[in-house]
């Protein structure tokens, strides 16, 4: 079973990603900030990591370079409500790139086509 980390502070989006992704057969760890988000990466090794860029005190984009500093092929997704962010060159060092919504199509399509690299 494919396991995910899933880092967000809002807990809504936290427990819809949880709901979500384990009916559709992953196994789903969850962080509601950065550095609880590097200690599950340490501690679980997932096989994907996806990163809310908008969070109170570090940042995804700061947990995104953290978790860059110790492994350069763990697949990121960044998300954020915020287009401004497609802008910032920072979001290269992830895989790809999702405008968060309610429905997860999207997310699901890129998870699985990142998994299947
Ligand atoms: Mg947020």
């Amino acid at each position: 079973m494919k396991k995910i980390l899933f880092v967000d502070d809002e807990e809504s989006i936290r427990l819809l990603y949880k709901e979500e992704f384990e009916e559709n057969g992953y196994e789903v760890i969850l962080a509601s900030n950065g550095e609880a988000a590097l200690e599950k990466f340490a501690q679980t090794s997932p096989d994907l990591i996806v990163i809310d860029i908008k969070m109170p005190g570090m940042d995804g984009l700061e947990v995104l370079k953290k978790i860059r500093e110790q492994s350069k092929d763990v697949p990121v997704i960044l998300c954020t409500a915020y287009g401004e962010y497609k802008q910032n060159l920072e979001t290269w060092a992830s895989d790809e790139y999702v405008v968060k919504s309610a429905n997860l199509e999207s997310l699901f399509n890129k998870v699985e086509e990142l998994l299947a690299r």
